[in-house]
C-alpha cells in the first residue's frame, strides 16, 4: 500500500510526491516502453 502523498508510476515502479509526475510517467511508460528523464528526475528514492 502506497504512503500518503506517494503516487507510483504502475507501469516503471518509480514513486513521485505528486499525482501529476506519477500520471505522466504512467503515460509516458505506456506509450513508449520507456524511460523520460524528464519526468523520472521528479521521482522519489
Ligand atoms: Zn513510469
Amino acid at each position: 500500500m502506497a504512503k500518503k502523498g506517494k503516487y507510483k508510476c504502475q507501469v516503471c515502479g518509480l514513486t513521485y510526491n505528486e499525482k501529476e509526475w506519477a500520471d505522466k510517467c504512467k503515460a509516458w511508460c505506456s506509450e513508449h516502453k520507456s524511460c523520460n528523464l524528464e519526468i523520472i528526475k521528479h521521482a522519489v528514492k
